[in-house]
Parts: C-alpha cells; sequence; structure tokens
C-alpha cells in the first residue's frame, strides 16, 4: 500500500514528507494505521548516523488494521500503543526481560528485519525502516506483534504514544527498578519528558522529597507544577551546594536523563550510603568518571533501558495510573501536525516544549 512517511534522505535531517511503499504485515506481524506520535531524544540521536533513507519514529499509537497468520492476543480495530521489540526467544525475553534482549540491536537498530527485509520501500528500492519495532513517523506501520500494547478505547491515542518509550522509560527506571522507600528522597537530573515522567512515579512511590535538577526555567516550573518538591537551577550557583541544602545527608535515588558526563558524576556524588543512581539517558558522552570513594558505602549506578518494563504489563497499568489522574503528563505534550515534523524537532531542540507529539 501507499503510505505518507517522513523520510530521513540524509544524516541529520531534516524529514522530508513523501509518498513511499509498505509491505502487507508477515506473519508475526501487524499493520497499524497511525493516529499520533511523540518525537524523542533517541530518534534526534539516531537521525544523526541512522542507514538512509529511512524513516525513524517509536512513540507511536494508532488502530490495527490487519494482522499477520500466526498473531494471538490483537485484533483489526484494536486501539494500541506500540513500543520497542524483543527477539522473544533469548532467555532474557524468557525471562521476562525483553529490554535486555540480547538480539535488542540487531531487531530495533539495524533498519531491516532479521532476515534482512524492510516493510518499506520506494521506486522498488528498499527504505530502512523497523526502527524500535516501528518506525512510525508514517501514517502506517508494519510492526512486529511484540511491539505493540491493546489499550482501552476509552484512552486518547493522542497522548499514549510517549508512553511506549519516553514516559515509560521515566517512570519504569522509579516504579520497576530503583522503587524507592515511602518517605525517601530522590532527585532527576534533567526535566525533559524522561525527567518529568520520573518525578511523577516517585510521587506515585510515595517519596517525600522530589528535586529535579535542570537549566531550563520553564522545565523546571512544569515540574514543580507536577510534583517536585524542589527545582534546582544548576545556573543559579554550585549545584552541589543546592543539593547538599535540600538532602544534607545525600539522596536516596538519583536518576540522570541526560547522558552528560558532568551531570552524571554530579548525580553519582549527590547520593547518600546506599544510595542508588538510575543512568536512562542517551546523551552526548562516551565515558563516565568519578572518584572511585564515591561509590563506598553501599551506593550503586545501574544503567536502565526503556523503564526494563515488559510494555504488555507496563504500560496498562502506567495508562491506569493516568487515567485516575495520578500520571498527569497531558501538561507536557505539545501537539503539532505531522507535516510540520521539522518545526516540532526545533522546539524539542530548543527546549520550548517538553514533548512533542505529531498528529496524524
Ligand atoms: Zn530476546
Ligand atoms: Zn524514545
Amino acid at each position: 500500500m501507499r503510505i505518507t512517511a517522513a523520510v530521513l534522505e540524509n544524516a541529520g535531517g531534516p524529514f522530508t514528507l513523501q509518498q513511499i511503499d509498505l509491505a502487507d504485515p508477515g506473519p508475526d506481524e501487524v499493520l497499524v494505521r497511525v493516529h499520533s506520535v511523540g518525537i524523542c531524544a533517541t530518534d534526534l540521536e539516531f537521525a544523526n548516523f541512522f542507514p538512509t533513507p529511512a524513516v525513524l519514529g517509536h512513540e507511536g499509537s494508532g488502530v490495527v488494521e490487519q494482522v499477520g497468520d500466526r498473531v494471538t492476543g490483537v485484533s483489526p480495530g484494536d486501539h494500541v500503543a506500540m513500543s520497542f521489540t524483543s527477539c522473544g526467544d533469548c532467555p532474557l525475553c524468557r525471562g521476562g526481560n525483553p529490554a535486555y534482549c540480547r538480539r535488542f540491536d540487531a531487531v530495533n537498530f539495524t533498519g531491516r528485519r532479521p532476515d534482512g527485509s524492510t516493510a518499506l520501500s520506494r521506486d522498488g528500492q528498499p527504505v530502512n525502516g523497523h526502527f524500535l519495532g516501528q518506525s512510525s513517523f508514517a501514517s502506517h506501520v508494519v510492526a512486529p506483534a511484540r511491539a505493540v500494547v491493546p489499550i482501552s478505547k476509552e484512552v486518547d491515542l493522542g497522548v499514549v504514544g510517549p508512553f511506549g518509550c519516553g514516559f515509560g522509560t521515566g517512570a519504569g527506571a522509579v516504579l520497576n527498578v530503583l522503587r524507592p522507600e515511602v518517605g525517601s528522597s530522590l532527585v532527576v537530573f534533567g526535566a525533559g519528558a524522561v525527567g518529568v515522567a520520573a518525578i511523577l512515579a516517585a510521587r506515585v512511590a510515595g517519596c517525600a522529597v522530589v528535586a529535579a535538577v535542570d537549566v531550563n526555567a520553564g522545565k523546571l516550573d512544569t515540574a514543580r507544577l507536577l510534583g517536585a518538591t524542589h527545582g534546582v537551577n544548576s545556573t543559579d550557583g554550585d549545584p552541589r551546594e543546592l543539593l547538599t541544602a535540600i538532602a544534607p545527608h545525600g539522596f536516596d535515588v538519583a536518576i540522570d536523563t541526560t547522558g552528560r558526563e558532568d551531570v552524571l558524576r554530579l548525580a553519582v556524588e549527590s547520593l547518600g550510603p546506599l544510595g542508588r543512581c538510575g543512568v536512562v539517558g542517551i546523551g552526548p558522552s562516551e565515558q563516565m568518571s568519578f572518584e572511585w570513594r564515591s561509590v563506598l558505602n553501599g551506593r550503586s549506578i545501574t544503567g536502565i533501558i526503556g523503564g526494563s518494563s515488559l510494555p504488555q504489563v507496563f504500560l496498562p497499568k502506567l495508562l491506569d495510573l493516568h487515567a485516575a489522574g495520578n500520571f498527569p503528563v497531558d501538561r507536557l505534550i505539545t501537539r503539532f501536525p505531522f507535516a510540520q515534523i521539522n518545526e516540532a524537532v526545533a522546539a524539542l531542540r530548543s527546549g520550548e516544549v517538553g514533548k512533542a507529539v505529531l498528529t496524524l
């Protein structure tokens, strides 16, 4: 079928809207008509080196139109959120940890299915896709059934896309991995969509102190509005001193969403004894360094992919929290028409918007 997709022609962008071809779903795949799709920092990062021409996008939501012969549990007409995919066969997938699938990169980041084929083409030539199980910067997606999560038809499809990545990543780091105790202290570095999702989850978990650190005053205002007890603008002084004033004995939990070496160091060094630092950001730094003494006293550092979630279990729970008013992410979202994808990317890069969602 002919679809409309935002094609990345050259590394670094921009995206151009084009008519391209999409093959029928394979036996283990589904065809989804995309309703809306969030733009995530990972799209912008991969746009710099993903093999082109390509279609990116991995925070899609929509309606299932067709399912392959072997697909069970999803039917045409179902509303779905889309998430990352996984092989389903390795010990980590079988153990309920698909975010750490042994073939995670092969099935999510090569631009092709594991057999080397792609559902996308233009003038008979292959177009790379299958990005994080989706490539949802498009009117339609052929996705592995493993990558879609059926959701209630009551839920606004315009909100759920980012639950599959950004919101699920931040909330999952807190609720699935770090699991702070009631009354504990938590600090989040970077108050973007992932960071604010972590802050909302920290409130759900009953943290008494929830600090947000950023350089953007507007983002800190949003973080405070949504539940951060403290907003720390690291341009206002020595961030170490500002954090010590909030948690004199160090934080129980720290989360880095920035992937910047200096921030990662600050996150680790802001911990108290037995403190745990979750690293969720993909950022500009290749390395992280800190004084070895800073991990004594039982401190630990954990890398977390996709909120360590089993999307089919975790996303419905998170959507239930949202429906009950306990995970109010709507305020973070700014909607753009699909045709304005490049404007949305610019607004995201400048920090003007927290989470850009394209509406198809
Ligand atoms: Zn696997
Ligand atoms: Zn993402």
